[in-house]
């Protein structure tokens, strides 16, 4: 389970509210650069300036991007994705 205290320095941060429910997503220190959520969500999930992990550089907009969202979440192989909304 992702750890909000472990994450990454470089993650947007902030939240986003959609369809009433509050979400902030995040990538911690477990990552192993896989690819799956940039795959999943490539509008919320990239690779960082330093090429060594994934970052959340961008909170979901709108409905579809939140299922993405939880799609990356749920597929990432270390559990490395956190919601901490
Ligand atoms: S799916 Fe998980 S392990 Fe793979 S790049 Fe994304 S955060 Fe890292």
């Amino acid at each position: 389970m992702a750890d909000p205290s472990d994450q990454w320095h470089d993650n947007i941060g902030g939240d986003a509210t959609i369809g009433g429910k509050r979400v902030s997503f995040y990538v911690d220190r477990e990552c192993i650069l896989c690819s799956v959520c940039s795959d999943c969500a490539p509008k919320n999930f990239r690779m960082s300036e330093e090429e060594d992990h994934d970052i959340c550089f961008k909170q979901p907009a709108d409905a579809e991007e939140l299922r993405q969202c939880y799609e990356a979440m749920e597929n990432c192989p270390v559990e490395a994705i956190g919601d901490d909304g």
